[in-house]
């Protein structure tokens, strides 16, 4: 995260002082250093090259259209879970034949949208659906690219609502499932398998549930080529983990250690959908003291950030590291601990809602009205989980490249939160 450092007691993202963007562009603020974005890309690019690897950058962590041209600019391709997200690459420039398609419920019309696009592959995610990519693509005389979604039954110890590869779940199928589809693809001219897919879950932060997987898609690569399948693709979805508290986040090549050895013993290149790797320390989501308060024996500080931009505290219980903009105590690498000079606060938004807070019981110096205050770890599912509960405007978003910056999505205005809605009288 060197790309966000403070410099004489004020934060910098590469070489713009934040403060100076919230002063022109108001808050709630998006900062994201470019910079960030190309390292973590070239990080994974770089780990897995042995294994010819087409890195499927995942567009719902963040999907700003400048993020989509600089992944593009940089040879990433992109992994899409709707109809409107393959727009925005479109819309982006980016190369829509790597593209992979995920999600357990596309639509006859996303189906027909991506076949149009001559996407990589769907990952399909269950029987009803594989036949209706078959139906689909017979009626525009096309073959449907498809790989099959495993539910690998493991356990990779996310949060409740982030883990997605455990039985149970409503991604993905069991191995038998997979078998049978396997033979329905093999008797259908519409339809071509050409790899296996297994998202575990996320943030993942140990490497021992790919170590699983990948062992468990080289089976069952083997067991359909036996079939007579020609299938040369391993998909193992993203979750890598990140840093959201000292620097817990192993590095891509950590990972790579034991991906790429079962990859190739498979005799299979190897497709990756990393979103938050990329993007989750990418941003600080700047926001302004409006008030602070003591009640009820509590510190709280009143800023401008809400749930509804930053929904991950009230949505998965998620921890971010917070600190002023400017201040002269410095932020300590483990935040959790007792810090001089700093007393305990819950940190929370305007909306009328409990679970609308930043960070709860977090030591943190004194601020009062107007001081800026940063939430680090901001840009994955952060912008693009925000909304415009409580009628909230959404924020702006900046993109800074070394000394300059770009307003990259400009803050909402009220007229454009009612714009769809129509008169009854
Ligand atoms: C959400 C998702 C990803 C990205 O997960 P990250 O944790 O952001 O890397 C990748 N693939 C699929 C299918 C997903 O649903």
């Amino acid at each position: 995260m060197s790309e966000f450092a403070y410099r004489e007691g004020e934060l910098y993202c590469e070489d713009v002082p934040v403060a100076r963007l919230a002063e022109e562009f108001g808050t709630p603020l998006w900062v994201y250093s470019k910079s960030h974005l190309l390292t973590r890309l070239k990080q994974i690019q770089d780990a897995f090259t042995d294994v010819d690897p087409v890195i499927c950058y995942s567009v719902k962590s963040n999907s700003n259209l400048s993020i989509l041209q600089v992944m593009a600019e940089a040879g990433s391709s992109f992994d899409v879970v709707s109809g409107g997200e393959l727009y925005r690459v479109k819309r982006a420039g980016g190369d829509t034949s790597k593209i992979a398609f995920a999600g357990v419920g596309k639509t006859d019309d996303e189906i027909r949208f991506a076949l149009d696009n001559e996407i990589l592959m769907f990952n399909v995610e269950s029987e009803p659906e594989l036949d209706r990519i078959s139906t689909v693509a017979a009626s525009m005389n096309k073959i449907g690219p498809v790989a099959l979604r495993l539910n690998p039954d493991i356990d990779a110890k996310t949060h409740q609502k982030t883990t997605t590869g455990k039985k149970g779940n409503k991604f993905g199928m069991d191995y038998e499932k997979a078998s049978q589809l396997a033979d329905k693809v093999l008797a259908d001219p519409n339809l071509e398998l050409r790899g296996i897919h297994m998202h575990l879950g996320s943030p993942i932060l140990s490497t021992e549930p790919y170590e699983k997987a990948v062992k468990r898609g080289q089976e069952i690569v083997g067991e359909m080529r036996a079939k007579g399948h020609d299938i040369n693709w391993i998909n193992l979805g993203g979750g890598f983990g990140i840093s959201y508290h000292t620097d817990e986040g192993p590095d891509a090549s950590v990972y790579a250690d034991v991906i790429v050895p079962g990859v190739k013993a498979a005799n299979c290149r190897l497709a990756l959908e990393p979103g938050r790797y990329i993007t989750g320390n990418s941003a600080v989501l700047i926001s302004q003291v409006l008030y602070t308060k003591h009640e009820g024996g509590k510190r709280f500080v009143i800023q401008d950030g809400a749930m509804n931009d930053l929904m991950r505290p009230a949505m998965y219980d998620a921890f971010h590291r917070l600190w002023p903009v400017k201040t002269n105590v410095e932020m300590p690498l483990d935040v959790e601990k007792e810090i001089a000079g700093c007393t305990p606060a819950d940190v929370v938004g305007p909306i009328c809602e409990s679970c609308d807070y930043l960070a709860k019981d977090r030591a943190l110096p004194p601020m009062e009205r107007d001081d800026y205050l940063a939430t680090f770890s901001a840009g994955a599912y952060g912008s693009a989980m925000s909304s415009n509960y409580n009628s909230r405007p959404r924020g702006a978003e900046v993109l800074v490249d070394e000394g300059e910056y770009r307003l990259i999505r400009r803050r909402e205005t009220l007229d454009e939160i009612i714009a769809h809605e129509l008169s009854c009288l």
